[in-house]
């Protein structure tokens, strides 16, 4: 059922050409279900000119042909859905509904940008002298390389190649070494809806090199990665020294404020299905829970049931709600985590160990009592483990919701219209959700701020990534 990775370059499935691979395990089992080629310097290079030939094609598309072809793309993404989602839970671990979900979301992405490319408009600006035109125009910035991770392998790709092919650019992904049949599969319906060769490539690699191969690269205009902070310097470093545009969507912490005044049954119903989806591997999950003293010991009972009682098991399994970790890391990163707040004074209200020998499980996991100082109140866990603080006042939760250098998403609950207000000027965060988990659709901005990245990959925000303005001015004589 798990099919065979191939690399897409210049429109042909391939394999590395120096024979170079690596296995991909299921995290369900820790057992390889595949292997995923290397790309050589060669496949690098063949990739690097099928994508400067691409563009030149690409540029001089239509952009009617543009939206036509992405809509295509998205009928057979939505097409093929229940499949991606399956082959996603063999080497993700996420529930099977949960993947299907992600490329029929997929799908919508691909509909706003290909509808976004018809209205990427110029301008005309009002001359001083009457027989001077003067143009803005909107040019594609060139070829792209982008860089996405495991944690949703087609969503983080889609949001990457939609807008680029939609604003005319051509694009090579490195697509993610851990789960790449599912972003295979992405590229295969833009192939199969009928995009150029050479306008879409992918391949894996060692993610360093291969980033240190594309990235000063002349053929290469602009840059764009997800992934975490850390790596995402080191990129943004890179793409500065040789003057590369650059998005980046990296790591958060994200606060979740619930008042005394909220509604704290829909909070912890919210908050904890976003808290233990995708097994807390999301950059925007819930992180930091602070609740003001009346409510805080029933929010912190009705969240422990929450978590005590959510079925964690094989994404395949029908009744599943939680899947595994994708990979080993991630179980030693929550043992060390909780161990570190555990020595520093914590309180376990229910999980904090590994499941089994079998597969990367870890119980979901809820903390209180957690001293500032302890790890995992300023480093982002991307696991199942929710640290839950106890606030009095409204300026000492906001102090402690900007503490950190992170600013992706924020989340808070409370019924009262001016404390809402308020929030949404005073966290430092690239996107605030009040009362509901409302991120991340394809109209909406979706980006952070401070260590969390550059620019957005949402909304008209999107588009503008990969467009360049340029100007030109006439003068009738
Ligand atoms: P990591 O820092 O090694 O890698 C993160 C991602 O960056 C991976 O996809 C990896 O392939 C890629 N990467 C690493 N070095 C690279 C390089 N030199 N050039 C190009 N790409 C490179 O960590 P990891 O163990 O894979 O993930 C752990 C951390 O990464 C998490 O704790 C989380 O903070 C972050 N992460 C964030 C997101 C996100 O959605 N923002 C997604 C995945 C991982």
């Amino acid at each position: 059922m798990y099919p065979q990775v191939k690399m897409y370059i210049d429109g042909q499935w391939v394999d590395g050409s120096e024979g170079k691979s690596e296995p991909v395990l299921n995290p369900a089992t820790g057992q390889p279900i595949g292997s995923v080629p290397h790309a050589s310097r060669a496949d690098l290079d063949r990739a690097l000119e099928s994508a400067r030939k691409g563009f030149e094609t690409w540029r001089k598309t239509s952009a009617d042909t543009r939206y036509k072809t992405l809509r295509k793309a998205a009928d057979i993404i939505r097409s093929r859905a229940a499949d991606i989602g399956k082959i996603m839970t063999l080497e993700q671990g996420k529930p099977a509904v949960e993947g299907a979900g992600e490329a029929m979301l997929a799908g919508d992405i691909m509909d706003w940008c290909g509808e976004e490319a018809r209205r990427a408009y110029g301008r005309v600006i009002p001359p001083r002298a009457g027989n001077v035109a003067q143009l803005v125009i909107k040019e594609p910035v060139g070829p792209v390389a982008a860089f996405t991770p495991w944690n949703f392998p087609i969503n983080q790709a889609v949001r990457k190649i939609s807008p680029a092919l939609a604003a005319g650019c051509s694009i090579i992904v490195k697509g993610p070494e851990e789960t790449p049949a599912s972003c295979m599969e992405l590229v295969r319906a833009y192939a199969d809806a009928g995009v150029p060769p050479g306008v879409v490539n992918l391949v894996f690699g060692v993610p360093a090199e291969v980033s240190a191969y594309l990235i000063p690269h002349p053929v290469i205009r602009k840059i764009s990665f997800t992934g975490s902070t850390p790596v995402g310097k080191h990129l943004a470093a890179m793409a500065g020294q040789h003057m590369k545009r650059m998005t980046m969507e990296l790591g958060g912490h994200a606060p979740a404020i619930v008042f005394d005044d909220a509604d704290v049954d829909a909070a912890v119903k919210i908050l904890a299905s976003n808290k233990f989806r995708n097994a807390g591997q999301v950059c925007v999950a819930p992180t930091r829970f602070m609740v003001q003293d009346a409510v805080y010991d029933t929010f912190v009972e009705k969240f422990t049931a929450f978590a005590k009682a959510l079925k964690v098991g094989d994404g395949l399994q029908k009744d599943t709600r939680m899947g595994p970790l994708a990979n080993m890391r991630r179980v030693e990163a929550m043992e060390t985590l909780t161990a570190d707040a555990v020595q520093r004074g914590a309180t376990v209200r229910t999980g904090g160990k590994r499941i089994g020998n079998e597969g990367f499980f870890f119980e979901p996991t809820v903390l209180t009592d957690v001293p500032q100082e302890a790890r995992i109140m300023s480093e982002e866990p991307f696991g199942p483990i929710a640290p839950i603080a106890r606030f009095s006042s409204y300026d000492d939760v906001i102090k402690e919701a900007n503490r950190l250098p992170f600013g992706l998403a924020a989340y808070a609950y409370t019924r009262s219209a001016k404390t809402a207000a308020s929030l949404g000027a005073d966290v430092e965060s690239g996107m605030v959700s009040i009362n509901h988990h409302g991120l991340a659709l394809p109209e909406v901005p979706f980006g952070g701020i401070k260590d969390s990245g550059q620019g957005s990959e949402g909304g008209l925000e999107i588009l503008e990534a990969y467009l360049t303005p340029k100007f030109v001015t006439q003068a009738n004589i």
